[in-house]
């Protein structure tokens, strides 16, 4: 038999519920994740105990609870020190006529039915110590032969919840799974009903996809084409099969969920990326750092010969044919310093991290190059070095203090002192800078 080491936290749970004679397992990804040998990310708990018996229990134990999602059956139980848990009890859901919600939720004793409404077999175990591995759909055989199948009929399966197709590619490509055939099928003929699923439940699928190690072969056109059709998978097979490319070059990091995503949205441009990500409702902090590493996305702030190269990282003052891939290796190179100072001006360090990783997963024969910038950026920022007006040694009131004049001609003093300071023409040291402030007010 299969022994999986269930924490204790859980373990305590399960036990306080068959104490009082109700059924307690874990369940799902837990379960799934241990017999694969990976570490779970949380251990969720099913139980024949409905949520008033299961708060009761625990309640009389001195143990707190919390509603989270009671319509669904879930409390979470609060075990201190060892963690909280979600305890579910069994259910079948009713029938599905939106495609999204069950019509109802109706709790069951079956330790088997609850398992029956789960989207796929890998997925639809139990485990307890007493009573081992509840595994009525060859989950485990399928673990083993690596393969990912819808619970019951597919086509069903996917027509009652259509998020489950984008399921799907998330766990086969998290796992580096096959699909089932009939299960792979179903879930290219069924895409379009993807388009009646919330934007945040996709959003959050496709994210998780995207953190596959590599998702190039699961991010299926049948699909794509249905949660951002402004990519024309379908009818520009050769760029999306590109775009597919590029993001397997980029490394799988939680880091980098950004990075691909922008990877993706690269062709439609910061303002088609804008929109396909507002619609996507992703959070405005997403929203903004995919659109910037769009925006930057090209690489041409550093392929100064590229054509329509932006000069925004390069300022004025840097000959865009001096850029950081015409210097020789080995040299001190200055214009390197400049440009990522300049950078780092505009974005954060983690920004300039993920814009190097996009850059080279599109243009890998420029690799070494992007890596030199992103080690000068992490250089620059470990020495704390002078990128921007707050970090200079002297602020407006130093400056007004030293006779200079309040209002707009303030604020291009300080912009003139930053590039003396960035260019090494001064040192970010406050007499210095006063010095070289009163030259330019007075110019
Ligand atoms: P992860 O480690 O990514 O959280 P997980 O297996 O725990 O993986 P969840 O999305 O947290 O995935 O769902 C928990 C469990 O609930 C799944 O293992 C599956 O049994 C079931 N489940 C979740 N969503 C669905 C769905 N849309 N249809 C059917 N079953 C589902
Ligand atoms: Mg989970």
């Amino acid at each position: 038999m299969h022994r999986i080491s269930i924490p204790k936290g859980a373990r305590a749970v399960l036990l306080n519920l068959r104490y009082e004679n109700h059924e307690a397992y874990v369940v799902g990804g837990c379960v799934r994740d241990s017999l694969l040998g990976k570490e779970p990310k949380d251990w969720d708990i099913c139980t024949s105990a409905t949520p008033d018996e299961v708060k009761e229990l625990m309640h009389r134990r001195g143990i707190k609870t919390i509603d989270t999602g009671l319509q669904h059956g879930t409390v979470t139980v609060d075990m201190g020190t060892v963690g909280k848990y979600e305890v579910t009890t069994f259910r079948i859901d009713g029938n599905y006529t939106d495609g999204r919600h069950p019509d109802y939720v109706e709790f069951t004793e079956s330790i088997y039915k609850d398992l029956s409404r789960r989207d796929f077999t890998i997925n639809a175990m139990a485990y307890s110590a007493e009573e081992g591995l509840i595994d009525p759909f060859g989950g485990r055989d399928d673990l083993a032969a690596h393969l990912v199948r819808a619970v019951g009929e597919p086509e069903r399966r996917f027509e009652e919840d259509a998020l489950r197709i984008l399921r799907l590619y998330r766990f086969a490509a998290r796992f580096g799974f096959a699909i089932d055939p009939a299960t792979g099928a179903a879930a290219r003929a069924l895409g379009p009903h993807l388009d009646c699923v919330s934007a945040e439940r996709i959003q959050e699928e496709l994210l998780k996809l995207l953190a596959a190690p590599r998702p190039r072969s699961y991010l299926e056109p049948a699909v794509l084409a249905v949660v951002l059709p402004e990519l024309e998978p379908e009818k520009q097979p050769g760029r999306f099969a590109e775009l597919c490319r590029t993001i397997d070059r980029i490394e799988p990091t939680a880091e980098n969920v950004p990075t691909r995503l922008a990877a993706l949205l690269c062709p439609l441009g910061e303002a088609g990326a804008r929109k396909a990500l507002r619609k996507l409702k992703c959070s405005n902090a997403l929203t903004d750092e995919v659109t910037a590493l769009v925006g930057e996305g090209a690489g041409s702030f550093l392929l100064g010969h590229e054509s329509g190269a932006r000069p925004i990282a390069c300022g004025n003052r840097v000959p865009p044919q001096r850029t950081v891939l015409g210097e020789t290796p080995g040299t001190p190179n200055t214009t390197l310093t400049v440009q990522v100072k300049r950078l780092l001006g505009r974005y954060e360090l983690p920004t300039i991290q993920r814009l190097t990783a996009l850059c080279s997963a599109r243009h890998p024969e420029q690799t070494r190059a992007f890596a030199a910038l992103r080690a000068e950026a992490e250089r620059l920022t470990a020495e704390n070095a002078c990128c921007r007006v707050s970090q200079l040694a002297v602020n407006g009131r130093d400056l007004m203090a030293a006779g200079v004049r309040p209002g707009p001609g303030l604020r291009q003093v300080l912009n003139a002192l930053l590039e003396a300071v960035i260019t090494g023409q001064t040192p970010n040291e406050k007499d210095a800078l006063l010095a070289a402030a009163a030259q330019f007010s007075a110019s």
